[in-house]
């Protein structure tokens, strides 16, 4: 199975795609996890994306998608992958398309959840709050200001692919508002409706 997950940062796609990899034993490729950990160990992946990362702005194109493809390719992700945070933009998206014909490889869904921003905003501030209320440290890139920022890089580029996806007739959309457990009943109707 391979699917796609769209959706505004915050709105649970990790959370969503971890279920997902405990329910059907495939993997989670998530794009940020993997700059993170890039930056983490130092490589020249993590120099390059380090500073425009904690600025909540976009790495660029041509490293994920080079990230993207050496990874699907690995034997874990044989038997399916979650994409979780990429593809971002639609040179992304056609990046992708292009990597999956050539690799023989299909989508069974790309699947968005729709959420409420203003919602989202307040979430992200009561997190923030609460940290430091508490003398946690908050995530550079999970600040509120860097989240706004985030938000409208997602609004301005990512967005793109929902009628992007709609065009090709792949895209279902899942209520994200709705409890945890409920956008995973959503998500596994849709899967079983698709066969997948
Ligand atoms: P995420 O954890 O998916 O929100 O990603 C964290 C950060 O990593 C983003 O704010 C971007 O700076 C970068 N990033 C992750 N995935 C991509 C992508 N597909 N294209 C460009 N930048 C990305």
């Amino acid at each position: 199975m391979r699917l796609i997950l769209l959706g505004p940062p915050a709105a649970g796609k990790g959370t969503q795609a971890q279920r997902l990899v405990d329910t059907y034993g495939i993997v989670q490729l998530s794009t940020g996890d993997m700059l993170r950990a890039a930056v983490k160990a130092g490589t020249e992946v993590g120099l390059k994306a380090k500073a425009v990362m904690e600025s909540g702005g976009l790495v660029s194109d041509e490293i994920v998608i080079g990230i993207v493809a050496d990874r699907i390719e690995e034997p874990d992700a044989k038997k399916g992958f979650i994409l979780d945070g990429f593809p971002r933009t639609i040179a992304q998206a056609d990046a992708l398309t292009a990597m999956l014909v050539t690799k023989g490889m299909k989508l069974d869904a790309v699947i968005e959840i729709v959420v409420d921003q203003t919602a989202l905003v307040k979430r992200v501030e009561g997190r923030a709050a609460d940290a430091l209320a508490s003398g946690q440290p908050v995530r550079k890139d999970d600040n509120p200001e860097t989240f706004k920022i985030r938000l409208e890089e997602y609004n301005k580029l990512t967005a793109l692919l929902v009628p992007y996806y709609d065009g090709k007739g792949q895209l279902k959309r899942v209520d994200g508002m709705k409890p945890i457990d409920d956008v995973t009943a959503q998500i596994n109707a849709i899967l079983a409706a698709a066969g997948a």
